[in-house]
């Protein structure tokens, strides 16, 4: 088959790539809709430690189920169409056990341990496979993934339901935007450097967007959440810059989730974190219930994508990918179409 390969960093080039060879339990899915995620492209600029070439990255898909290998769900589920979940567990600890493979130590990812979704084709476990409903389109049934991302991150912070600051108008932190606005918290404010980025989060629904490389940026924020503080500081970025700012933003007893992967390290004023009971905790991935939920979302049109979301042939992904690391780069969220 063709794929789209990383071979080095910062190159993807279309290449032969040796048809996934289908085990016990496993679907052969022909892929029809793979979004770039940032960390498809954090692994492209070579920062990521899993993700060495040559490699099909890509674990944001949708396809059609050609074939299903001994599984009793074979006759159900040849033809259907599906979005894919991406995380393999061990099947043996007790995260797998409770539905959370994404905390498992011992999980693979499709497009990091195992070829991805930038493919004419992929073999996933027929448990992976989340058949979309017929009014659901492959391109949205490829952000189900994402969305699951947002919700998960939203529901850490289910029990602070108070002003929300949003760091980082990339798609994750548009998805986090989306879902909180859908689960009511009362305003939300978003910082992002990007103009393009902010006005889809304007767009979106955001209700103040500032670009924090501005001076009057913290006295915008500081006036936009006024008295009752901002409750919920979502880090949608990962930098040293945001997540001292997300200590700076967050009123005290609130709630720091700190979901953006861009730096390793960062020195943080704990005495602050100590003095003010700063709650702050890691958002990761998603769970199945989550995946579920997303697909839920989707299908009944609460995935908002207009303006955002673009799609393009899976041989343009080399563009793509410089396009989106480009600091004033017009795209956002690019779904490739093999
Ligand atoms: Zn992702
Ligand atoms: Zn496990």
């Amino acid at each position: 088959m063709k794929a789209l390969v990383y071979t080095a960093p910062k190159k993807l080039e279309m290449q032969p790539w040796p048809d996934p060879e289908l085990k016990p339990g496993e679907a052969l899915v022909r892929v029809r809709a793979a979004a770039v995620c940032g960390s498809d492209v954090h692994g492209w600029l070579g920062h990521s430690r899993g993700r060495t070439p040559p490699l099909v990255l890509g674990h944001e898909l949708a396809g059609e189920v050609l074939e299903v290998r001994d599984s009793g769900a074979s006759g159900r589920l040849t033809g259907e169409r599906a979005a894919i979940y991406p995380l393999l567990g061990c099947d043996q600890c007790r995260f797998c056990a409770s539905g959370r493979d994404y905390l498992c130590r011992h999980r693979q990812v499709l497009g990091l341990h195992i070829a991805g979704g930038f493919a004419e084709y992929v073999a996933v476990p027929v448990k992976n496979l989340y058949p979309l409903p017929e009014e659901t389109e492959y391109v949205e049934g490829a952000l189900v993934e994402p969305l699951a991302c947002g919700l998960h991150m939203a529901g850490l912070a289910a029990g602070d339901m108070g002003q929300v600051a949003i760091l980082g108008a990339g798609p994750i932190g548009l998805m986090i935007l989306q879902v909180a606005r859908e689960l009511k918290f009362p305003r939300i404010a978003v910082v992002e450097v990007n103009p393009h980025r902010a006005a889809a989060a304007r767009q979106l629904g955001a209700d103040l967007t500032v670009n924090p490389t501005y001076p009057n940026c913290w006295e915008e924020l500081e006036r936009f959440f006024g008295e009752d503080g901002c409750a919920v500081v979502f880090d949608a970025a990962g930098f040293s810059a945001t997540r001292r700012l997300a200590l700076k933003l967050v009123s005290t007893g609130g709630l720091v989730i700190l979901a953006g992967l861009g730096e390793q390290e960062t020195a943080l004023d704990c005495v602050e974190i100590v003095r003010r009971e700063i709650r702050v905790e890691g958002g990761f991935a998603y769970c199945r219930r989550e995946f579920q939920k997303a697909l839920e979302w989707v299908a009944a049109g609460r995935l908002h994508t207009a303006g955002w979301v673009r799609e393009a042939a899976l041989a343009e992904g080399q563009k793509v990918f410089e396009d989106l690391v480009s600091p004033r780069g017009e795209g956002i969220k690019v779904v490739l179409r093999p």
